[in-house]
């Protein structure tokens, strides 16, 4: 794994009610290798070089351990913005699921947008944030086609799985829902 220097991860959201309800948001990894053709994060205006390489960034969970520890207001962590916080490399590198440990330690509540199953990893941890925080969890479908999926999101699961995903966090109490963007004209707009 490559990691990058850091200096704050933790960031508060000026504004949370356009930001998912967020209060404040964090991006553990830069970069995304999931491949969709409509990402934006990749436009030149973020200024990220080489996107589709995924690095870590340095001292992450010493990080966000501080700066929750650091923080006066108890509000609701979101991730997901930038990158994909369930990036392939997230299975062994855990990154992850160590800061969600930190958000249930200190009481906060989390917010997580992905496209990948591998979230069903981390259903006890967002069980447990839930006995007393806010959890909401949005997967990312833009189509229930899976060959249009493996198309316009090729290195990530198909839809179908990312269905059976939704139906496991759901099954578990954890509060879901389907973030259905975006709308590309004429590919999945029928
Ligand atoms: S999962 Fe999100 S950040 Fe990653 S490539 Fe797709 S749209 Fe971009």
């Amino acid at each position: 794994m490559e990691y990058i220097p850091a200096k704050s991860i933790v960031i508060k959201n000026k504004n949370p009610e356009y930001w998912f309800g967020h209060d404040y948001n964090m991006n553990i990894y830069k970069g995304c290798s999931h491949g969709c053709i409509y990402c934006d994060s990749r436009s030149d205006c973020y200024k990220i070089e080489d996107f589709d390489r995924v690095r870590a960034k340095e001292n992450a969970i010493e990080i966000i351990k501080n700066e929750l520890s650091n923080k006066r207001e108890k509000g609701v962590v979101g991730t997901g913005a930038m990158s994909d916080p369930y990036n392939p490399c997230e299975k062994t590198e855990l990154l992850t699921r160590k800061a969600l440990e930190w958000i249930d330690y200190y009481g906060f509540g989390v917010g997580i947008t992905t496209k990948s199953d591998l979230i069903t990893r981390d259903i006890d941890l967002l069980k447990r944030i839930n006995q007393h925080s806010p959890v909401c969890i949005t997967m990312t479908v833009t189509t229930y086609n899976d060959e249009l999926s493996s198309i316009v999101e090729a290195n990530v699961v198909p839809s179908s799985k990312r269905f059976e995903a939704l139906k496991k966090l759901g099954d578990a109490g954890v509060y879901t829902g389907m973030l259905l963007m975006p709308i590309l004209p004429f590919i999945n707009d029928n």
